[in-house]
């Protein structure tokens, strides 16, 4: 007798949850019912104008609402994006995620807060068979295999900070007058963006390597974060002037943002004009920095390809939406192990600017 009631539970459940399944998919408040659209191909997914909720870490950052813009040109005719803003705190960007979820969306897209909380988001994305796309901020590995719908859009953060160094070597060996004491070593002060980050770590990491690789020593002044923030950025460079000054021979910035607040404390300290100079490297290429490289304040950049990473993002995401498995043939980008696109970095001089705009 209990048995059978068990069953018959179990039964009703099963009904329900199947329901509940295939009235799941319409995700465009369209009023169709899954059945008279045509379109569907699988529960969550559709082909045709699919949905995709895009979550941003914050809109108020310069290279991301670059990357903003560039996705939603390259959705055009393409998917409905729904782009909203995180307001840089992770439990905001969690009920934007349940939002996604309960508005029945085909796909999203991710740039976390915080790259350490995507297990998170993923663990909510796979309950709804909702495929993930993050950008920019990248999850650990171990979070990228939770699940094969997760995919991950960015630049090799190693590859940034090896250009930085560079320009700074370039420097240095063409300008013997940038041994300013003349002890050979060079003396730098840096600019750290958010910490934890993976370009704010990577950036530090192998700017400084690219100097010593090219056999100039190197002494560390000083290294802050200013949050790859423009205002922190000089904020933090007018300390530096105030404890160090004249000994500073190079300042270098893990973005443009930071670079050029750093270049605001400079000029207020006398710098870029009577002859004094200081190399200044950034990375983003942003419209700002390329205006800085031309007046001959900013040293060099590297470019960081906003237009590139918006458009992998809703390609990839616009696919995965429509149920499909991405591929270079259809999304256009090449995909490394399954589940990565990465997008080159460019050094950028004054000699170059063309290839940045
Ligand atoms: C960019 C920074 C930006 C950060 C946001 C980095 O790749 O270089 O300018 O603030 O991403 O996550
Ligand atoms: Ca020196």
């Amino acid at each position: 007798m209990k048995k059978t009631w068990m069953t018959l539970l179990l039964t009703v459940c099963m009904a329900v949850a199947a329901g509940c399944g295939n009235g799941g998919s319409d995700a465009g408040g369209n009023g169709s019912k899954g059945t008279d659209s045509g379109t569907k191909t699988e529960a969550g997914a559709q082909t045709e104008n699919p949905k995709i909720g895009v979550a941003i870490y914050k809109f108020d950052d310069t290279f991301m609402t670059g990357v903003r813009n560039a996705m939603t040109a390259a959705a055009e005719g393409v998917a409905t994006l729904d782009i909203v803003d995180s307001q840089n705190a992770q439990p905001t960007q969690n009920e934007k995620v349940d939002l996604f979820v309960s508005k029945k969306y085909n796909a999203m897209a991710v740039n976390p807060v915080d790259r350490t909380a995507a297990g998170v988001i993923i663990d909510k994305a796979k309950a709804a068979n909702i495929p993930v796309v993050f950008l920019n901020r990248e999850p650990v590995a171990e979070d990228m295999n939770k699940w094969d719908k997760v995919y991950y859009v960015g630049a090799k953060a190693e590859e940034s900070g090896t250009i930085s160094g560079q320009l700074i070597v370039d420097y240095w060996k063409a300008h013997p007058e940038a041994d300013k004491n003349g002890d050979g070593k060079l003396q730098y002060v840096m600019l750290k963006g958010e910490p934890g980050h993976q370009d704010a770590e990577l950036r530090t990491k192998y700017s400084v390597q690219a100097i010593q690789d090219a056999g100039i020593e190197v002494e560390a002044l000083a290294e802050d974060t200013a949050m790859w923030d423009r205002v922190k950025g000089q904020e933090k460079m007018q300390a530096f002037l105030a404890s160090h000054g004249d000994k500073i021979e190079a300042v270098l910035a893990n973005n443009d943002d930071m670079a050029l607040g750093a270049i605001e404390a400079l000029k207020a300290a006398g710098y870029f004009k009577d002859g004094k100079t200081m190399p200044v490297v950034g990375v983003d290429a942003t419209a700002p920095a390329i205006q800085a490289l031309q007046d001959g304040t900013m040293l060099g950049t590297v470019l960081n390809d906003a237009k590139n990473q918006g458009a992998a993002t809703v390609a990839l995401a616009a696919v995965l939406a429509k149920g499909e498995t991405p591929t270079k043939e259809n999304t256009k980008f090449d995909i490394t192990d399954g589940k990565y696109v990465w997008i080159a970095y460019k050094k950028i001089t004054k000699d170059n600017i063309a290839d940045a705009q």
